[in-house]
């Protein structure tokens, strides 16, 4: 077997042997041994040089999937961020594994002790449909630089971009080396039954709870990447203009269906009205012609496409005023404002994953934090003011999987930080070495020295001992 297919005739029938691949896999790498710094950046170079060469087969592959994707979104936040995660592994890796020195308690000197980056084995990968190629390859880059192999599941919901990556996958790497296995939900459960070394999982927080509790039978450990809605507060002397820019940019690029997407906005009273003008001209200045204009992406099928409409149906019958920019067409959905939500609305419960935008007012700033305290942990937060007292507060008093300041989204783009949610919004984090080490063993070793007082506590204990024993509990 080649590339271990999960074939779904119609949605059923799961054929191959998944725990049989696993089996092989961990063969191999046991068989195999360690895999040297060459292997590892030959690797990732085997990563980087699939996504160059088949760089206009993927944006045509992710377009067809969505009914229409942006080649610019797809060549910045699937190309441009996978190459970049593959730049940055192979520029650090020799650094990453490095044995690491930690320093020794006084007590057990003149001992020495490291932390040995040793690779865990096989890691599986459950990967969404929203960044279809980024959110199975970032973490593969991870699980690779690590000295892993690797099985990736990623959506049914883009086949032909699953498909393509299985067939570049089969073209660069050995079948126990990295494997793609296609399917829907079967597959996944069946995938997320194996025991892995490390699995990680993107996608929705539901879904994460059956991943997680599929690895618990085996206690494979597990990085859960999750959704959440991640709120967008304007403090009373942001730059109103700018703040308004950047949120909307944020919310609409890739038709909101972004996990670190803002999801509402909180903003002062007196503020609204501003923030309503300037948000639908901004979205009428980005995407003009809507629904012609090839810039902004559609939802991705129809049953999204009917999620986020029942949302707008619900919300307007309860009372809410909807406000959208433009006319929807086909499954281009404009930026859609809703003003006077309440909490029980399923657009303030629910992650929105599409472009509609609460329009959330407070008081005061305490007010909009205990809001943002009352739901679930984000797994972004986004502050917008001037006055750094004013944002410090916001992120002293907050807690969310990452947070940026008079801005949006990006900061899943730099390799140097950490990526990952809290509490419901996910545990566990990657990119760049945190991604090296979440898929590493970093094994404690004590270097015991030639020389050593250890004879001293040697029983039966005697004076020297009992000497010992007072000395070190004085410290
Ligand atoms: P989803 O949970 O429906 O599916 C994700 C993957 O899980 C797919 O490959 C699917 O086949 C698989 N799957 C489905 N049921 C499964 C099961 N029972 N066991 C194992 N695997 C199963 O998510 P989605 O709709 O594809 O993605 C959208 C969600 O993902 C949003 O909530 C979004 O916020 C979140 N997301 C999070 C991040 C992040 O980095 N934190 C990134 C992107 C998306």
């Amino acid at each position: 077997m080649s590339i271990a297919n999960v074939a779904e005739h119609e949605g059923r029938e799961l054929a191959v042997d998944l725990s049989g691949q696993l089996r092989s896999m961990r063969a191999a790498h046991e068989r195999d041994g360690v895999a040297n710094l060459a292997l590892r950046r030959d690797r990732l170079g085997r990563i980087a040089a699939m996504v160059r060469q088949n760089q206009d087969a993927i944006v045509a592959a992710i377009d067809a999937d969505f009914g229409g994707r942006s080649r610019e979104e797809t060549l910045l936040a699937e190309i441009f961020t996978s190459l970049s995660s593959v730049r940055h592994a192979r520029g650090h890796l020799a650094k990453w594994m490095r044995p690491r020195r930690r320093a020794m308690d006084l007590a057990f000197m003149p001992a020495r002790a490291r932390l040995l980056p040793q690779p865990l084995g096989v890691v599986g990968i459950i990967s969404p449909w929203n960044y279809p190629l980024l959110l199975a390859l970032s973490p593969l880059v991870g699980a690779l630089a690590a000295g892993n192999r690797a099985m990736v599941k990623p959506s049914e919901f883009t086949p032909r971009t699953s498909k393509l990556l299985a067939e570049m996958i089969g073209e660069k790497f050995s079948a126990d080396e990295v494997v793609v296995v296609q399917g829907g939900v079967e597959a996944g459960a069946a995938f997320a039954a194996l025991p892995f070394d490390h699995l990680l999982y993107t996608g929705s927080t539901n879904v994460g709870r059956k991943v997680m509790a599929a690895a618990a039978t085996n206690l494979t450990p597990v990085t859960l990447e999750l959704g959440g809605k991640s709120p967008a507060i304007i403090a009373p002397d942001a730059a109103l203009d700018a703040a308004v820019t950047s949120i909307v940019r944020g919310k609409l690029f890739n038709a909101g269906q972004t996990c670190v997407a803002p999801d509402y906005v909180l903003l002062p009273e007196g503020q609204v009205d501003g923030f309503v003008e300037k948000a639908l001209a901004a979205a009428a200045n980005f995407y003009p012609d809507l629904p012609d204009n090839p810039d902004y992406s559609s939802i991705v099928n129809q049953a999204q496409f009917d999620r986020l409409r029942a949302m707008v149906v619900e919300a307007e019958a309860q009372g809410a005023r909807v406000m959208p920019a433009a006319e929807a067409a086909g499954r281009k959905l404009p930026l859609t404002l809703l003003l006077d939500t309440t909490a029980g609305m399923a657009v303030r419960r629910e992650e929105i994953f599409g472009p509609l935008l609460p329009i959330v007012p407070y008081d005061d700033l305490a007010q909009a934090i205990d809001l943002v305290n009352g739901g679930d942990r984000p797994l972004a937060l986004y502050v917008y003011g001037r006055d750094r007292s004013m944002t410090d507060r916001v992120l002293d008093e907050t807690v969310s999987g990452g947070a940026v300041v008079n801005d949006c989204l990006i900061h899943g783009g730099v390799e140097n930080l950490p990526f990952g949610g809290v509490g419901a919004s996910g545990m566990g984090q990657y990119h760049g070495q945190d991604g090296f080490d979440t898929f590493t063993k970093l094994k404690p070793v004590l270097y015991q020295s030639r020389l050593n007082a250890m004879w001293i506590l040697n029983p039966p204990y005697g004076g020297m001992a009992k000497g010992l024993i007072k000395l070190l509990l004085k410290r």
